[in-house]
């Protein structure tokens, strides 16, 4: 008989896969098995076989558990299908519509603004949105985190008139923690800076993202942050969403929501007021409610600037002041978003 090989060493403590990471990649892929799954039928839809090609669907499936069966008109739904109002082109309505590449700073950071540099750190987002300027530059291949965050850090480095830096993305919560982390301990060295900015869907749409590592992570930032999450219709709220909210809250971040009016979606003033009123009830503050980016595939959930006004003025009557949002639109050139 052989004698027993030696015991394998003990492994080194292999850290567990996050579960929002196994979340992350559970996501439904498959328009036809979205459907399903809300007993639709795939032909009254209008799916676009074209259209997934050219921008993949991607929906975690707890937002797709908020979804209502059997409505072809879901808010949620909507804002994730792809379907076959996306292949018409429409003129005016562009692959590049922010006019991004004309104010980059150094490789994924861009400064539009006075004060606040934006720095791209990962192209992915947990959900594709259809409306966004994203679907034709899915892959971002100038994010921050490329060269381990060097060229961005230092660009924002010398630049003292920088005083907040902000998060974005994609979704920046795409990225581990301890990613996050590196980041983070590079920025903490640069005196100017002052404010953290965190633009993220993923509280809404994947809200186990914001689990105890990212809480910790939060807590111990030398700045305060602001966090600016992403809902677009009330039915995106659930208990999940609020559990996640609420930490951020405890881990001392300053929330407020940014919207896209949307055709299908939110276009009413009653969904709007809703939208608003259920966020406040989350601890998050409306921040803007935009004009949609005219990118090509969006035509479809456009809202002319006269009703998209008229709808904001409705609001502006209904809802106490703090609870409207400022109605603004994006323009190549301005010092910041022009309002309406
Ligand atoms: C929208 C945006 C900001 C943030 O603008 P605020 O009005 O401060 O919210 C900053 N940088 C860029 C490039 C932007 O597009
Ligand atoms: S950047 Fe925001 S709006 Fe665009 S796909 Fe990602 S989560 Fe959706």
């Amino acid at each position: 008989m052989q004698p027993d090989p030696a015991p394998a060493p003990a492994p080194a403590a292999v850290p567990a896969t996050p579960r929002w990471q196994r979340l992350w990649r559970e996501a439904v892929r498959d328009p036809r098995e979205l459907l399903a799954m809300l007993g639709l039928d795939a032909v009254a839809a209008g799916i676009s076989d074209a259209a997934a090609a050219q921008f993949a669907m991607r929906v975690p499936r707890g937002f797709a558990a908020r979804m209502r069966p059997g409505d072809l008109h879901d808010p949620l739904l909507r804002q994730v299908l792809p379907v076959v109002d996306e292949e018409r082109i429409v003129p005016g309505f562009a692959l590049d519509a922010v006019g991004d590449g004309a104010a980059k700073k150094a490789d994924g950071v861009i400064q539009k603004y006075r004060g606040r540099a934006l720095l791209v750190a990962t192209g992915s987002c947990a959900v594709n949105c259809r409306y966004c300027f994203r679907r034709h530059f899915p892959y971002a291949d100038e994010t921050a985190a490329r060269d381990g965050w060097a060229g961005a850090v230092a660009a924002i480095a010398a630049d003292p008139g920088i005083d907040e830096v902000i998060l974005s993305g994609g979704d920046p919560l795409s990225l581990a923690t301890p990613k996050l982390a590196e980041l983070s301990a590079q920025l903490a060295a640069i005196p100017h800076i002052r404010r953290l900015r965190i633009h993220s869907r993923l509280p809404v749409v994947l809200p186990e993202r914001v689990d105890e590592a990212f809480v910790e992570w939060m807590s111990a930032l030398p700045w305060p942050v602001a966090f600016v999450v992403h809902a677009n219709h009330a039915n995106e709220f659930d208990a999940s969403v609020d559990q996640a909210l609420a930490r951020l809250r405890r881990a001392g971040a300053q929330l407020l929501n940014q919207a896209v009016l949307l055709r299908g979606v939110n276009d009413s003033v009653d969904a709007l007021a809703e939208l608003c009123e259920r966020g406040y009830a989350a601890g998050v503050l409306p921040y803007y409610l935009h004009q949609l980016d005219r990118i090509q595939g969006a035509a479809h959930f456009e809202v002319d600037d006269e009703r998209a006004r008229a709808l904001h003025r409705q609001l502006a009557a209904r809802l106490s002041g703090y609870l409207v949002p400022k109605l603004v639109r994006e323009v190549q050139g301005d010092p910041g978003k022009r309002p309406l």
